[in-house]
């Protein structure tokens, strides 16, 4: 089997384990099929996911100029306590600002191996905690607006982490830990305007990703330095492709990398 196409993150379908998809313009491939195969991913050019150029690839699948001027880029994705929409401010385009940040939006805490806080937007659940190779994750409060999330997760961020241990995870070096219990404690820090839409009754959900075997010692791939990798398929977590050598391949992280895969065995 042969495909080319440019990346984007890999869509997610939760069952028992995780069901992983790379959508290419006519096709797709089932990742979870691939698993004992050996693979081959060949970097051809970059293909920025706005302007369609071939531009070097800048941050989230974007080339440098896309990053500084499209509404999908603004500051507020990355920290949501910068959202304005809610104000009725423009950041870089209003009526796509409002849409984003103008629906109810979850702050959680997810476990990929240690327990962290995060926001999304509530239609993101669960794929935002797959993406994040959570195992485990449960919602804090549901708020009506990006901004009230984002608040929340800035009072939060002081009692427990918002970063996630990628090596952890992909090794699987991850605690079982009751986050119902660890809500319960954070309760008491949620600010004010917030404290209506605490959650306390939602349970854990559970995540099972599809890995046969863990790696010990990881080695990245990074296909802007090396653009040829062969390799048998172990498992994928995360956004993560794990192969029987250590090496570990962020998708997400090449968005707008156009490639071409094999199936080799
Ligand atoms: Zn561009």
């Amino acid at each position: 089997m042969h495909y080319e196409g440019v990346l984007t993150k890999m869509r997610t379908e939760i069952t028992d384990v995780v069901q992983y998809y790379l959508v290419w313009d006519n096709d797709f491939i089932n990742f979870n099929q691939l698993l004992g195969k050996k693979i081959s991913i060949n970097f051809l050019k970059y293909q920025c996911l706005s302007c369609g150029l071939e531009k070097k690839i800048f941050r989230q699948g974007f080339c440098y100029d896309c990053f500084q001027s499209i509404p999908q880029a603004g500051d507020w994705v990355i920290s949501p306590e910068k959202s304005r929409a809610h104000l009725d401010e423009e950041d870089r385009d209003l009526e796509f600002e409002k849409r984003a940040q103008l629906q109810p939006h979850v702050v959680y805490l997810a476990n990929s191996s240690d327990v962290k806080v995060g926001v999304t937007r509530k239609s993101q659940i669960p794929t935002r905690w797959i993406d994040q190779g959570a195992h485990e994750a449960i919602e804090i409060v549901e708020v009506p607006n990006r901004y009230l999330a984002g608040i929340t997760e800035v009072a939060l961020k002081d009692h427990v982490s918002d970063k996630t241990n990628w090596r952890k995870m992909l090794t699987n070096e991850v605690l079982d830990l009751d986050l119902a219990e660890v809500r319960e404690k954070l309760k008491q820090y949620i600010p004010e305007e917030a404290r209506e839409y605490y959650l306390a009754s939602n349970k854990e959900t559970e995540i099972t990703f599809p890995v046969k075997k863990f790696p010990e010692k990881i080695k990245t791939l990074n296909l802007g330095k090396n653009p040829f990798y062969e390799g048998v398929l172990t498992g994928i977590k995360g956004q993560y492709l794990l192969f029987e050598d250590g090496t570990v391949f962020n998708v997400r992280g090449h968005e707008g990398f156009v490639v071409e895969l094999k199936v080799l065995v």
